[in-house]
């Protein structure tokens, strides 16, 4: 079982949390025309076998998203913040 520690309630349960896609993927600017860099943001991402930064929404407690950094191969968590805080 998955365990994460929010920085709110403590350490949960990984049902407790709805996953929120991948961290790392940054947001082109509204008015930004190219269509590769839409495309790129909405379809296409990385399946890294090791350390990846992931959303995670604590739906069943504080309802915070959380920006955590979970190992693929392990799902050792390394690092768990508040989403808003970190940038990518
Ligand atoms: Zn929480």
């Amino acid at each position: 079982m998955l365990r994460i520690e929010c920085p709110c309630c403590g350490p949960r349960d990984h049902d407790e949390f709805r996953y929120g896609g991948d961290a790392s993927v940054a947001r082109p600017a509204n008015d930004d025309p190219d269509p590769d860099a839409w495309y790129r943001y909405v379809y296409v991402r990385k399946n890294p076998a090791g350390p990846h930064r992931e959303f995670w929404q604590h739906v069943v407690g504080c309802r915070q998203w959380l920006a955590v950094e979970r190992d693929t191969r392990t799902h050792a968590i390394a690092s768990v913040s508040f989403a808003r805080k970190s940038s990518t």
